[in-house]
Order: C-alpha cells, then sequence, then structure tokens
C-alpha cells in the first residue's frame, strides 16, 4: 500500500485505563472482526494476561478505516503497561508515528500515563489524548484534560471524548489518527530496513518475529541479516495481523506485520535489532536495542528434589517464549538443587512462578527476591551478587553497592504527608513535587531497588487507599552501610533464609524473621534455638522446646486405623519438610520468612 495511506499508532495508558476495551471497540467498528467472534480483550490471548487483566507481550493488528471515501490502512501496536516491560513499550512506539495516549476520566493521569507519555515523546510520536470512560458518572473529563495540560504540556482542549466500553466516540478517533498522525516516511525504493519490535513464540509455527519496515520491502524466500545478531534467515512466511496471521508474501515501506523462519529459540531473536537483505548493500541500522536488564533475582527449589530435571525442562521451555527470563543451577545446604533466576521485575517474577506451577504442575519453594549487588574488592574491582549467600565476609571486601531508582508517585494531595513518611522509612532521599491539578501531586524520590521490593509498592497501595501508583526506572549504583542478616537453625547456618539488609534495619527484620519461623517449625525430641546474627553478633532468638511425648502415645490401646492414619500423616507432611541439621523445616516455614512480608 502507498505510504500516504498508512498510520502506524500505538495506545499508551496507565494500567485499567482501558486500551484493550479501545482496541477491541476498534476492530469491531471497523469491521476487523465479526461482532458474533467478538470476545473481551481480544488481543490478550494467553491465559494469564486474561485472567489478571494485564497485557504482557506487545501485540499488531492492522484495521482498515474508510475517511472522505479513501482506504487507510490502520497499524495498532499494543504495548504493555506494566514497568516491567518498560524496554517492550520503548520498542513498539519505535515502529509508530503517533500514539493515542488514553486515560480514563474518572481516574486521572496516573504514573505510568506520564512514563509512557515521555516515552511517547521521546520517540517524536504525534500524541493525541484520549479520555475514556465518560459513561461513568463520575467522570471528570474537563479536570482531567487540564490534568494533562500540566502534568504533561500537552494540549488538552482538544482531547477526544469516549467510552471504549459502548462505543461512543471512537470512530472519531480513527478519523483523528487519520488527520492526525503522519503518514510513514520511508523510501520504498531502498533496500531493505526494518525494526524488529517484538517475537513471541508460538507451539504450531515456532518464533514469529514482528517487525516495522522503514525502508524497501521484505517477500518471502529472501535471506534476511539481523544486523546486530549477525545471524541470517530465510524469510519462509510474511504477512499481517488481521488479527489472525494473514499471509501477504510481503510487507512494504511503512507496513507492520510478521516473517517467520526456522529460528528456533527467542534467544535468537534481538528485539530492537534491524533486519536487512543478507546480499543487500549496507544500510545504517536503527537506532539500537539493548539487552534485557535484570532487576530481580531469586532463587527456585523443588519441593520434591527428584522435580530437579523436571524444573530445568520447564524453565528451558518458558525460556522460549519468554527471553527475558536466566536462569542457572544453584545449590543450598537446606533446599538442595535448584535455579536462580533472573526476572525484569516482581511481576515478571511473579508471572514465571506461576506458570511453572501451573502449566509444569511443579510444587516449589521460592527464596525471597534480592536485587544485584555490586562489591568493590580492595583492589578497586568489581564483581556482581545476586544472593545473599554471596556475599564475602566484610573484611574481604572494600564497599557493596546498591541499585537506585528514581521512583515517581502519583496521588491526591491529602496523601503527601503519608508517601513522605513511606518513602523514609524505606530510605528515600527526596527529588522534587510537583501539582498536576489542584487536588494531585507527583512525588520524585531515590530509593533503592532492593526497599521497593521489599515492601515499598505493597505500603504505598494500602496506606493511599489505593489511589497511590508509581513507575521508576534505574539511576545508578551507589554504596550502603549493608549487611548479611543470617539465620541460624540449631546453630546452623540456613543460607536459604538470610537476607541483605541495612545495618539500621538488621535488628527490626532478625526479630522479624525469628518470631515467623518460631510459629512454623515444630516441635523435635530437643531443644531447637533459632537465632538471627549479623557477622558473629546475635540480635534476636527463641527456643522452640523439646517435645515430651510420642505423637501417637494417645493412640495406644485405640483403634488401630485411626493411628495408622495418623502416622500416614506424618509421613505426607515430612515430604514437604527440609532436613538443616538435624531439625526438619517444613515449606511453610521458608513461605512465611521468604514470602509475604
Ligand atoms: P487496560 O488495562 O488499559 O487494557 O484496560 P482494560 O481494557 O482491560 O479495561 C479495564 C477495565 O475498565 C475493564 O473492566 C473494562 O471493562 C473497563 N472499561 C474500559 N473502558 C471502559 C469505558 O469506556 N467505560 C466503562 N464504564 N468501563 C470501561
Ligand atoms: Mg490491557
Amino acid at each position: 500500500m502507498d505510504p500516504k495511506h498508512i498510520r502506524n499508532f500505538s495506545i499508551i495508558a496507565h494500567i485499567d485505563h482501558g486500551k484493550s476495551t479501545l482496541a477491541d471497540r476498534m476492530l469491531e467498528i471497523t469491521g476487523t472482526i465479526d461482532k458474533r467472534r467478538m470476545r473481551d480483550r481480544l488481543l490478550d490471548d494467553m491465559d494469564l494476561e486474561r485472567e489478571r487483566g494485564i497485557t504482557i507481550k506487545a501485540r499488531a493488528v492492522t484495521i482498515y478505516h474508510v475517511k472522505d471515501g479513501e482506504k487507510y490502512q490502520l497499524n495498532l501496536i499494543d504495548t504493555p503497561g506494566h514497568v516491567d516491560f518498560n524496554y517492550e513499550v520503548e520498542k513498539s512506539l519505535q515502529a509508530c508515528e503517533g500514539a493515542l495516549l488514553l486515560v480514563d476520566a474518572s481516574q486521572g493521569v496516573e504514573a505510568q500515563t506520564v512514563a509512557n507519555a515521555y516515552l511517547a515523546i521521546e520517540a517524536n510520536l504525534e500524541i493525541i489524548p484520549v479520555l475514556n470512560k465518560i459513561d461513568l458518572p463520575h467522570a471528570r473529563p474537563d479536570e482531567i484534560a487540564e490534568e494533562i495540560e500540566n502534568s504533561l504540556g500537552l494540549d488538552g482542549t482538544n482531547a477526544l471524548a469516549v467510552s471504549a466500553k459502548t462505543g461512543a466516540g471512537v470512530s472519531e478517533v480513527l478519523d483523528a489518527l487519520v488527520e492526525q498522525v503522519p503518514a510513514p516516511t520511508g523510501d520504498p525504493a531502498a533496500p531493505l530496513r526494518a525494526l524488529i519490535f517484538d517475537a513471541v513464540y508460538d507451539e504450531f509455527r515456532g518464533i514469529i518475529v514482528y517487525l516495522r519496515v522503514f525502508d524497501g520491502t521484505i517477500r518471502e524466500k529472501e535471506r534476511i541479516r539481523m544486523m546486530s545478531a549477525g545471524k541470517v534467515f530465510e524469510a519462509l512466511e510474511v504477512g499481517r495481523f488481521n488479527p489472525k496471521m494473514d499471509r501477504s508474501g510481503a510487507l512494504g515501506a511503512g507496513e507492520v506485520g510478521y516473517f517467520i523462519s526456522n529460528i528456533k529459540t527467542l534467544g535468537d531473536v534481538a528485539v530492537g535489532d534491524t533486519l536487512t537483505l543478507d546480499k543487500g548493500p549496507v544500510v545504517k541500522p536503527l537506532p539500537g536495542y539493548r539487552p534485557a536488564v535484570h532487576m530481580v533475582y531469586a532463587d527456585f527449589y523443588p519441593t520434591n528434589n527428584g522435580d530437579f530435571e523436571e524444573l530445568r525442562e520447564a524453565l528451558s521451555t518458558l525460556k522460549l517464549s519468554d527471553s527475558a527470563l536466566d536462569f542457572a543451577p544453584v545449590t543450598s545446604d537446606a533446599l538442595g538443587f535448584g535455579f536462580r533466576c533472573g526476572f525484569l521485575g516482581l511481576l515478571h517474577m511473579e508471572i514465571v512462578q506461576q506458570r511453572l506451577e501451573r502449566e509444569h504442575d511443579l510444587d516449589l519453594i521460592q527464596t525471597a527476591p534480592t536485587v544485584t549487588y555490586r562489591i568493590v574488592n580492595h583492589d578497586g574491582s568489581e564483581r556482581e551478587i545476586h544472593s545473599p549467600g554471596q556475599l564475602p565476609d566484610p573484611d574481604k571486601f572494600e564497599s557493596i553497592l546498591e541499585p537506585i531508582a528514581r521512583v515517581s508517585i502519583m496521588v491526591p494531595a491529602e496523601y503527601i504527608g503519608t508517601v513522605m513518611q513511606i518513602a523514609i522509612e524505606h530510605r528515600g532521599v527526596y527529588v522534587r513535587q510537583e501539582y498536576v491539578s489542584a487536588t494531585r501531586v507527583q512525588l520524585t524520590y531515590d530509593i533503592p531497588m532492593a526497599e521497593i521490593i521489599y515492601d515499598f509498592y505493597d505500603k504505598l497501595k494500602s496506606s493511599t487507599r489505593g489511589y497511590g501508583t508509581m513507575n521508576y526506572e534505574l539511576l545508578d549504583f551507589q554504596a550502603g552501610d549493608l549487611v548479611k542478616l543470617r539465620v541460624l537453625v540449631n546453630s546452623a547456618d540456613v543460607d536459604a533464609l538470610s537476607s541483605i539488609c541495612h545495618k539500621d534495619q538488621a535488628d527490626y527484620r532478625g526479630r522479624q524473621t525469628i518470631k515467623k519461623l518460631r510459629k512454623e517449625i515444630p516441635r523435635h525430641m530437643f531443644e531447637v534455638p533459632l537465632q538471627a546474627a549479623v557477622g558473629g553478633r546475635i540480635i534476636a532468638r527463641e527456643t522452640i522446646r523439646a517435645m515430651r511425648k510420642d505423637v501417637t502415645a494417645k493412640c495406644y490401646g485405640g483403634d488401630i486405623t485411626r493411628k495408622r492414619k495418623l502416622l500416614e500423616k506424618q509421613k505426607a507432611g515430612k515430604r514437604r519438610m527440609r532436613s538443616v541439621g538435624n531439625v526438619d523445616i517444613p515449606q511453610k516455614a521458608f513461605l512465611a520468612v521468604l514470602g509475604d512480608k
């Protein structure tokens, strides 16, 4: 199609502001999908996505819209709304010339509205503000338009007002896209230059590469080179998403679609890489890509030691469809053989854990998430560690550097004091405060990443009655007064229960940990001391008293089946225990200490 009749755009929004619903309405109104076959959030097709109402992977779909008798091809590139997946948002935006900035007219501008809008501004996109959910009785479109002006400096006066639910105003949005978003400017006659903005693993088709053609044309049977990766593949199938894969044989300058080749794993495809013809003249690559940054690490151990190989296979299978996931084998005295995994963030970690348990039927023990720390050695060299167990003794290194995030928090003004309090408790350093309207404020703090994954976000949500939203990005690494909090059960170190924390928090966290453990470890035939320590200094201690009599004693002389049942129950319970020294620690105890704080 003539690039003059093509428009490429994204919808950017804070989570739950209606992006998927608006996409549904656009597919319906343009007749891309038959009303009878319509189901909610059509583009969110992974089970977990639908269930949790989030969009994990970017999606693309081609729709056609007629305006003033001319037919236009509109390529909608859906982006994930969650901060863990910001890199994918960035790449999707680079495939577009425009973006709809969708804001819930009853909620207003939220932290991720701002973060995503800035990404779109940086990518030089034409931004069209759209106020959604105007069917709600408490919608305040005028006030929210003002918030858009104040927080983003965009003109809010001609924001479109829509209801993605009823469809009101949606065809005006399609008209606005044609009028306001610039047509792609690529050169159809130039050699092929295309951006990989996403890739997914499909059980039946293999790897499907999502691409946006900037110059030239991509055709089936051509040999395609991935410029940074240096790999060459034959394009076996080329097409568009309508929204199902629709083979077209070729994609021209300005178009968005996919190609399939005999690529086996997602690891072979680098999102952000430039595609060109293997035999063609050299072209300048599009603005570069960077590898995924792992913000959070945690270890997974199978509850049953025998499931180690199954866990390895499950992780390998997941990795096919999630190239951001990283894993390597680890061993622990307490937990046996497992894997240390790297994640983009906490949500990413939760999704992986749930997919392992659900799709692969594995029972897992997961250690507390940790961030990456950098150890500065005496000679000035640095190395990274990803678990408390890797932290050397204090005299073996010069200092520890921890990752610091710049966090922007959006809250109603009455919660400013509350947020400041939470930020201080989490070692936050104040950066600035800006009013986006008379009643809403954006607060910026620099907060250690470890505090954010500890419980900062939960605290923010619960103490602002859900109104506080936040977004963060990695700022840098800074030296911190950090110590390893050891946990000893019957005088033996249990590395899997240890953690790294700030010196000032060690006493409190140590006491909390020991209290929780005490509740979960059953009595033994002997006394079991539980201790928390920093270095050689014991900071908390509890004792589990010895058991006095045999559990089966009360059954003596009684009914034999009852006794057998009791023994069987004990045996089953035992399987979910780990022995450290000669103390049995139930899985529940690990979960209590490592899980919710
Ligand atoms: P996303 O997270 O931005 O993709 O948001 P969704 O499209 O999943 O929508 C979040 C929730 O808002 C869902 O329960 C939708 O039914 C609802 N929603 C979306 N648009 C509208 C609208 O225009 N009016 C009303 N009343 N609800 C809407
Ligand atoms: Mg969605």
